[in-house]
């Protein structure tokens, strides 16, 4: 879906939205990926930048020079100089470009440098708020209009005061912005000029993330509830009757993985299905590829299965992983050759992915087992390959169990298509987040995945699983015997052994433990690396 066109030389004015990747917009997902710079705010949802091509260049505004707001020639010389050098520029921004982001100042800037841009507008934390805590903005009897507020007006702003006086008498619901270290000062202002001190209030931090949380209060106490709750900034204030018209836990709060903090440690590319439907769950999902998938180096043992293959030397093909698929297929057509060459081979995957990978080429699999793991390959393969010849295909950390007991009853030879290597990248917000004790559920989708992985965190693993305030969920019981011959407890299995299963093993464990209440969210207070900083988070950048 995303194809449209961006032009070299212009600068986009993009809305990230609130938090939760899924509410950017289909034009801002086709300009990021076509970008070459990405000059971002460091509010916006760090997730979205993972949409982008890995090569583009992405340059964080914290990095340029001057504090806050000096930083403003030097945003606007970035845009211009990277414009005029002929590149596609993406300027991205939290929620939407034009509401407290300073993004007219951008375009003015654009305009007289002669620069062409485009602005794409994003959700505004307004609405996302509203939305994911079910409260109705407007309504047909309680509210007639919106007003988008700046809690930051600068003091000394000439004949830009805000009129509280006006705002107090406001016919309808106050949304007010980068409030939260002034909010005594709104509240009195509010109250002084005649606004009901019972007004049905709210204040909800990281709306549309599964991190969200809130507390609602009449006007008078939303301060002393907020600090009850250790709500800090960034956080948006909502005041107004409507917020008394909400369930007491909205679709958002409700959902099954809502404020569930769960690590995800297959490689990038394969992840991202799994962080989206984490967080379509409510779950936060952090990300640390533990293993990375190479090309070989050298291809002498891949080219010669190949020949063989194609003067008919193997009766079977296996592959064990969608990896295998494509690294081996992806070699064939390197060659000029094509899908012929299987022509007269069997083809076996060993589970849904696998198979998918082999369909994704027009092949269609002889043999998928009912069971997703070499034990079940084995047991519905076997009696089809006595006394025939067996390729398998695989990566240079694969078990043995499959080459092992076939080559008891067939001719069996292994060709590794790919390798893994250990991939950690130390500085990654979810090694933070599992050493601060945040994560509560550790997802680990191989056996050799869960070996890495296991050796690398031990020290930090150890005890918290132990004492249960970590779980390690395995995609298979091949998988999790290895995690148990570590010494470590598994709590749940995947059924089916794939991402989907490990993701509803993860939601019954939920379950169990609340004993079906819905939760509040499971989230300690202001831990989100990003944002501890939480002046920076009180003003637009
Ligand atoms: N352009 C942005 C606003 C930038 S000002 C937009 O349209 O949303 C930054 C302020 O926005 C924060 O101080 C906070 O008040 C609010 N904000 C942004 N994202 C938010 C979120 N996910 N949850 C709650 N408030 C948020």
């Amino acid at each position: 879906m995303a194809d449209g066109a961006a032009a070299a030389g212009c600068v986009y004015l993009v809305g990230a939205g609130p938090g939760d990747p899924g509410l950017l917009t289909v034009r801002g997902l086709e300009l990021l990926q076509r970008a070459d710079l990405i000059l971002y705010d460091q509010l916006i949802p760090t997730r979205i930048l993972d949409l982008a091509r890995p090569e583009a260049e992405r340059i964080c505004v914290r990095d340029l020079p001057g504090q806050h707001p000096d930083k403003y020639p030097h945003i606007h010389a970035t845009l211009i100089k990277a414009a005029q050098a002929g590149k596609v520029v993406v300027r991205l921004k939290g929620g939407d470009p034009l509401i407290f982001g300073r993004g007219g100042e951008e375009a003015a800037a654009l305009r007289s440098a002669n620069v062409p841009y485009e602005i794409v507008p994003g959700v505004t934390a307004a609405l996302a708020a509203a939305a994911y805590l079910d409260i109705p903005l407007t309504h047909r009897h309680y509210s007639s209009a919106v007003a988008l507020i700046t809690g930051h007006e600068l003091p000394n702003k000439p004949g830009h005061r805000l009129d509280w006086e006006a705002l107090a008498r406001f016919p309808g619901t106050l949304a007010i912005y980068m409030g939260i270290a002034r909010l005594p000062i709104l509240i009195a202002e509010l109250l002084k000029h005649g606004k009901d001190p019972q007004t049905p209030s709210a204040i909800v931090e990281r709306a549309s993330t599964g991190a969200m949380r809130s507390v609602f209060a009449p006007l008078v106490e939303l301060e002393s509830a907020r600090r009850q709750a250790g709500l800090e900034a960034p956080g948006l204030i909502l005041i107004g009757t409507v917020v008394a018209h909400r369930p007491e836990h909205s679709w958002f709060e409700r959902l099954p993985l809502f404020g569930q903090r769960i690590l995800v440690t297959r490689p990038r590319p394969q992840a991202e299905p799994m962080l989206r439907q984490l967080e379509s769950l409510g779950a936060v999902p952090y990300l640390l590829p533990t293993l990375e998938i190479r090309e070989l180096s050298d291809f002498t043992a891949v080219d010669q299965a190949i020949d063989e293959l194609e003067s008919g030397r193997w009766n079977w093909l296996v592959w064990t992983s969608a990896n295998g698929v494509h690294s081996l297929i992806g070699r064939i057509l390197a060659r000029g050759k094509d899908l012929r060459i299987l022509g007269g081979v069997r083809i076996a995957a060993v589970g849904p992915k696998t198979a998918a990978a082999v369909q994704s080429y027009h092949l269609k699999p002889d043999l998928v087992p009912q069971q997703a793991i070499a034990e079940g390959l084995l047991q519905e393969l076997m009696p089809l390959v006595t006394g025939q010849r067996v390729l398998l295909a695989r990566g240079n950390r694969g078990r043995d169990l499959l080459p092992t007991r076939l080559s008891a009853i067939a001719e069996v030879a292994q060709v590794i298509c790919y390798e893994q290597a250990d991939a950690i990248d130390g500085n990654s917000p979810a090694i933070v987040a599992l050493r601060r004790g945040e994560i509560g559920f550790v997802t680990l989708s191989s056996s050799n995945t869960a070996r890495a992985f296991l050796a690398l965190f031990d020290d930090v693993l150890r005890g918290r699983v132990e004492r249960g305030e970590i779980e390690l969920v395995a995609i298979s019981p091949e998988t999790a015997r290895v995690i148990q011959d570590l010494g470590y407890p598994v709590t749940a299995v995947a059924e089916p052994y794939t991402t989907e299963g490990m993701i509803q093993s993860i939601i019954r464990r939920v379950r169990a433990r609340q004993g079906g209440a819905w939760p509040r969210s499971q989230v300690p207070a202001g831990v989100e690396p990003e944002i501890q900083n939480d002046q920076a988070g009180e003003q637009a950048e």
